[in-house]
């Protein structure tokens, strides 16, 4: 049998300590050159490539280092740079990538930011390649040989990883924000920019190239497959003698697309083993592996930080090479860019806990250890200290469930899961009981974390100042937060949620049953970096939360203050979830603790109470037919658990942090909430006519403008804004916010720019019922306040 090499999909380029965040944000801040932004990307690079040389990784990736993503970066690689953004005429290329990704405001003009969007299932985001002429994308750049090469003189062959032409062509959007015209025109223009990739890597004798094709995991649509083989045939006949062609999928299955993959003859095949694990295997057993091909076997899992099993792994690798085919590689499921740098540091969790973790570094030996113990005979296994110690952590001895919060969940009826009386009814009396004008105003519940705020939360972890005094402390900056948006006239107040270094992360410490880390960062979307709690045993509430602050708030101001909880599918989604009970159970167990501090704002005098769910839409399985079954089922019912026990004139909203939601949109309205606010001012506003079509029940506040970006929208902006989301959607159930939390803003943009969307909407406000007096007194009798307008 063969030998059995390694392969990393691609591995975080952030840097242990995060050093690639802080030197951009401070180019960006004109506090470091380009010069030391470049020194410290290349140091990173470099360090990473050593790493994995050191672990024992045959196939190290290139090029998945990146400033801010690697969608943008191949958008800019085949030549996708809308003219808006060339017409800056920046000297610097990095100057230009960086007002594509955050908009720019300042002498050379004023641009927004390309949207972003969810990469696949991840709370990764890419940015929306906006292709303004399909057919003229060719090879502009030359990152990847840059990066190739810059590896080879440190004298480390790599292997460069591109996002594939499939994935790029499916993600990319025209400047309407549509799907891209599949036509032979932009098929062979895209054809021909990867086929030169891969004939420029032939001259460089690169041996292996990789593809990422994670959009080979979702539905197909007619004509897919054959879409995708034209794609490819060009780029395998651009082979020369020496480079390979690695097709990388990943996030799910690939079985409706197996078959086709496999004739085509690719040198290597990477399949998914931890996600979508029974249909790949199902789909490699009925059709076999090209005899041409190396099977890549992503056994390693990139978005969780457990150990991995190895018993489980070898059974699989084992099973591939005994039936299928003995050309077999062990890799990870996907990239690591999904998982935190090293455990390395994180002694504070102590010995016994931090053994049965793995991040990207730890992994890198995982992989090894897999690949080494693979060609070992059984007799040898027998006596692997490796694998002994590795089945330790399997033994079921980890932890004790928790029997009161078993018992809980037992006794749980359907009625639990209903709140009565309807919505409609509830609408109505709220509307009474709140006394808020249309178009009510607010905010989505974080203001900035300025530095004194960080600083106090800080002190008072490294025991610096009392409990009181922090108290105090917060107690003012919450004073002077709500005093703030009465001045500028917000309706329904926040109290800032300055307490909270973090939606999830802040839940997680108060409930039982979690584990923090002090460093283990995830990029989430250009230099912002989360960094997930881990779900350690059973969870449930200690004691009240939040109740002391938005008390407090409330008590500052005669206004409506909102209490901001998180919603159960978001802690779970963004925690790193147990992996040995399922995420329906961790998810209900979630919903109880949460259902607990909804109940306790409501008898503190709290009425308007906001579950942030952001992530739920990020777990929704990329197959339609598992949507239902595997996800949404349970993940509503938690959400309708949390809330279903208010009255009827406390008002529930929810929030997302994004707007595709379209296709879900009766799920979403089934979470039964009063109000949503999501993102909506990146991009189109389809999901309205989704809204109005679905008969949405829920009032929604699309955001009405982008806080990903430190520009200041105008007046008139807004208005336009307001303007046109009233022409989709009724004015009663119209509510104004940004789209997001201003907890990453400055002070500086974000009370400007909410000072213009309180502005907007009263001056909207103002129109319609300008509009409805007149139309009162010509008798015109229909008495919708957004028709009015439109025929205004
Ligand atoms: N309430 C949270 C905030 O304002 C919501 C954050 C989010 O949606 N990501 O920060
Ligand atoms: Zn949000």
């Amino acid at each position: 049998m063969s030998a059995v090499f390694t392969s990393v999909s691609g591995f975080p380029r952030i840097g242990a300590n995060r050093e690639l965040k802080k030197i951009i944000e401070r180019y960006w801040k004109q506090d470091a050159s380009l010069d030391e932004v470049r020194e410290v990307a290349q140091s990173l690079r470099a360090k990473h490539w050593r790493l994995q040389a050191e672990a024992g990784i045959d196939l190290i990736p290139s090029n998945d280092f990146s400033y801010y993503d690697q969608m943008l970066d191949t958008a800019i690689l085949l030549g996708a740079v809308p003219e808006r953004y060339r017409k800056l005429n920046f000297e610097h290329a990095e100057d230009t990538l960086f007002a594509i990704a955050r908009g720019y405001q300042g002498e050379r003009g004023d641009v927004t930011a390309l949207p972003m969007k969810k990469w696949f299932t991840t709370n990764y985001h890419y940015i929306v390649p906006e292709v303004e002429n399909p057919e003229g994308l060719h090879l502009a750049g030359t990152k990847p040989f840059d990066e190739f090469l810059e590896a080879r003189a440190q004298g480390l062959e790599t292997k460069p990883v591109l996002i594939g032409p499939y994935t790029f062509l499916k993600l990319a959007r025209t400047p309407e924000a549509q799907e891209l015209e599949v036509t032979e025109s932009v098929i062979s223009a895209l054809a021909f920019a990867y086929a030169s990739i891969v004939k420029r890597f032939g001259e460089l004798h690169a041996t292996w190239l990789q593809f990422d094709e994670p959009y080979l995991a979702l539905d197909k649509e007619e004509g897919d497959l054959e879409l995708f083989e034209a794609l490819y045939k060009p780029l395998l006949d651009a082979r020369s003698a020496e480079v390979k062609l690695l097709l990388n999928t990943y996030f799910g299955n690939i079985a409706d697309a197996y078959e086709t993959v496999n004739n085509l003859g690719f040198d290597g095949v990477g399949v998914d083993l931890v996600e979508g694990k029974e249909e790949n295997l199902a789909a490699i057993e009925r059709y076999g592996v090209n005899e041409k091909t190396t099977l890549f076997a992503g056994v390693v899992n990139g978005r969780n930080i457990w150990r991995n099993d190895y018993a489980v792994s070898l059974g699989l690798v084992d099973a591939l090479r005994k039936n299928v085919t003995d050309r077999v590689a062990v890799s990870t499921a996907c990239s690591l860019l999904h998982v935190p740098f090293s455990t390395v540091g994180e002694d504070a969790l102590g010995a016994d806990v931090l053994q049965h973790f793995a991040f990207a570094v730890e992994k890198l030996q995982e992989i090894r250890d897999i690949a080494n113990l693979a060609v070992k005979s059984d007799e040898s296994r027998k006596s692997s200290n490796v694998l002994a110690k590795n089945q330790a952590l399997f033994d079921g001895s980890r932890v004790k469930a928790d029997s009161a919060v078993a018992n809980r969940l037992a006794n749980l009826k359907d009625s639990d899961f209903v709140r009565l009386p309807e919505r409609a009814e509830r609408q109505r009396l709220q509307k009474e009981a709140l006394g808020l004008p249309d178009l009510p105003t607010t905010t989505i519940g974080s203001f900035p974390q300025t530095k004194d705020i960080r600083n106090a939360r800080a002190a008072l972890r490294k025991g610096e100042i009392s409990r009181e005094a922090y108290d105090e402390f917060m107690r003012n900056r919450i004073a002077k937060c709500i005093e703030h948006q009465e001045q500028i006239g917000l309706d329904v107040l926040v109290h800032g949620e300055f307490e909270r270094n973090d939606m999830v992360e802040y839940f997680g410490q108060h409930l039982r049953g979690f584990k923090f880390t002090k460093n283990a960062w995830v990029q989430s979307y250009g230099t912002r970096c989360v960094k997930p709690p881990i779900v350690w045993s059973d969870v449930s509430r200690e004691s009240a939360i939040t109740v002391a602050w938005s008390a407090y708030a409330q008590s500052c101001t005669k206004h409506i203050v909102k209490g901001m909880l998180t919603g159960p599918v978001t802690i779970l989604n963004w925690s790193w979830p147990r992996e040995d009970i399922t995420h329906e159970q961790q998810t209900q167990q979630l919903a109880l603790a949460i259902r607990d501090e909804v109940l306790d704002l409501e008898r503190a005098g709290i009425r308007v109470i906001q579950i942030d769910e952001a992530a739920l839409r990020e777990k929704l399985p990329l197959r339609r037919s598992d949507w239902h079954k595997k996800y949404l089922d349970w993940a509503i019912a938690a959400f309708r658990l949390v809330h279903s026990a208010v009255a009827v004139t406390t008002q529930i909203h929810t929030h997302m942090c994004y707007s595709e939601f379209n296709d879900i949109i009766r799920d979403i309205d089934a979470m039964d909430a009063d109000v949503i606010s999501f993102e909506a001012s990146r991009g189109d506003l389809v999901v309205l006519d989704a809204i109005h079509d679905a008969h949405f029940e829920t009032e929604a506040g699309p955001g009405v403008y982008d806080i990903h970006s430190p520009r200041v929208p105008g007046k008139a902006e807004l208005v336009e804004r307001i303007h046109e989301i009233l022409r989709k959607m009724p004015a009663q159930k119209l509510w104004i916010n940004p789209d997001c939390g201003l907890k990453t803003r400055g002070d500086a943009e974000t009370w400007p720019s909410l000072e213009n969307l309180v502005a907007a909407a009263k001056e909207v406000r103002a129109e319609l019922s300008n509009n409805q007096q007149s139309n009162e007194q010509s008798g015109n009798p229909s008495g919708n306040l957004s028709n009015n307008l439109n025929r205004g």
